[in-house]
């Protein structure tokens, strides 16, 4: 693994040791952490009528307090150490980093879950009629996590149809050849243009597509509208005079493509046909992309790759892959992580990996994309270390097809 940023969690989990009798926590404190027992014995005890009652004894592996981990609600329920008992502790932000990061749906799920399991114990204890119906908790309880679940849902709904309703739109960004700053190319990054949110970023929806499917039509439309898109920019160029700029575009490739097979017949059969230059189309793969299924990737790459299309390693330096599948790929570009770009001047370590790559990209013949170059400083240095293309916001920002094409027309 090459990937740079990654803070350490390790202190946000640690351990602490109860003797016989000792409280872990006590019921109405406040929650901010929960408990896995390694060894030894722990009762719960809640307040029934005044009277204290065992509700539970968790043992070696049972976890305790995770309510707590959940909401921000006091303890319902104490927690004694029966014996000597070696606790692991798992705080609250360590717990919520991960919440925050997870599925919605889940989030919701979870929080729906557990308010529903704290009404029923509030009920129990206060000792209500189990065969009157009683109300269910407050639904604004979780109406944060709702209203985002919720959101979710309607969005994938709403992504089904946006290819049928012209909703798609791609935006390109220059690839720019160092030696004359030459723009040799364009990368199409998709958009979608929802009729309620406006402009939604690739970051939001492509998961979605890919969990879904859809991302296999998808992708084969952006590729013909990014060929498509090229012959305009070519005419453009040659109507200013420009004389024929030979030009390529770059689309960005999803797992699914290549691992659903009529999804790859018909993108190849698109590829054959008249309608596209295999030789002007780069697609571009992530290395987690191709070591997920690396020996079916392969016969899939083979087969693009004789049809005439270049093929690019995305976002390299950032999966968790061995090297040794570079020369067991048909590839011929690396496209060197923006992170790496944005670190290497600050970070000698980083700048040690960029210089690695590069010289590895030469050694097994392969051309290199520096991506996210933003400053003249970094460009300067990418030029030194022998970095021969660069793409990032320092050249252009992701653009319309219209604005391309007026740009070069002028
Ligand atoms: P990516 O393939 O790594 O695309 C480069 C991303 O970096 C783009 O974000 C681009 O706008 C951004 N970028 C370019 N230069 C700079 C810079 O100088 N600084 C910074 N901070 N960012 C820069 P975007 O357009 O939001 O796309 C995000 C990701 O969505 C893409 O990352 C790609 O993985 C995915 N994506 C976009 N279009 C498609 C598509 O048609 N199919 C598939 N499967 N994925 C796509
Ligand atoms: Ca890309
Ligand atoms: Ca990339």
């Amino acid at each position: 693994m090459m990937g740079v940023g990654r803070g350490a969690t390790m202190d946000l989990v640690s351990r602490e040791v109860f003797a016989p009798g000792a409280t872990i926590f006590r019921e109405g404190e406040p929650g901010e952490q929960a408990y896995v027992i390694e060894s030894g014995a722990v009762e719960i005890t809640a307040l029934k009528d005044g009277k204290s009652v065992l509700l539970s004894t968790l043992r070696s592996g049972d976890l305790l307090g995770e309510m707590a981990l959940i909401d921000r609600k006091p303890r319902t329920a104490t927690a004694r150490a029966v014996e000597r008992t070696e606790l692991v502790i798992i705080r609250r932000d360590y717990f919520e980093e991960r919440l925050e990061q997870a599925d919605p749906l889940l989030n919701l799920l979870l929080r729906v879950v557990l308010e529903r399991f704290r009404h029923t114990r509030r009920s129990w204890l206060r000792g209500d009629d189990p065969n009157v119906p009683q109300s269910g908790p407050p639904a604004d309880t979780y109406s944060e996590a709702r209203t985002l679940a919720i959101s979710d849902l309607k969005l994938q709904l709403d992504l089904e149809n946006a290819l049928e309703r012209g909703e798609l739109v791609l935006h390109f960004q220059p690839i720019v050849e160092l030696g004359d700053k030459r723009t040799v190319g364009y990368e199409a990054l998709l958009r979608w243009q929802h009729p309620q949110r406006g402009l939604v970023p690739p970051a939001e929806f492509i998961g979605f597509a890919e969990e879904t499917g859809v991302i296999v039509p998808i992708g084969l439309w952006a590729m013909q509208a990014a060929h498509g898109a090229l012959r305009r920019f070519r005419d453009a160029a040659g109507r200013a005079g420009r004389g024929q700029m030979p030009l390529f575009v770059s689309v960005n490739l999803s797992a699914r493509q290549l691992t659903d097979p009529a999804g790859l017949d018909r993108l190849c059969a698109a590829l054959a046909g008249d309608e596209v230059e295999a030789h002007s189309v780069t697609l571009e793969i992530t290395e987690s992309l191709l070591m997920r299924e690396p020996e079916q990737a392969a016969r899939s790459l083979e087969r693009l790759r004789r049809l005439g299309v270049g093929l690019a390693i995305d976002d390299f330096g950032t999966g968790y892959s061995s090297l040794s599948y570079l020369h067991r790929f048909p590839l011929d570009t690396l496209k060197i992580d923006r992170s790496f770009i944005a670190a290497m001047l600050q970070d000698a370590g980083t700048m040690k990996i960029v210089r690695a790559i590069c010289g590895l990209s030469h050694e097994l013949g392969l051309g290199i994309v520096a991506e996210g170059v933003e400053t003249p400083a970094q460009l300067e240095r990418l030029r030194e270390l022998g970095c021969h293309r660069a793409q990032g916001y320092l050249f252009a920002r992701p653009r319309p097809e219209e604005e391309i094409c007026a740009a070069l027309g002028r």
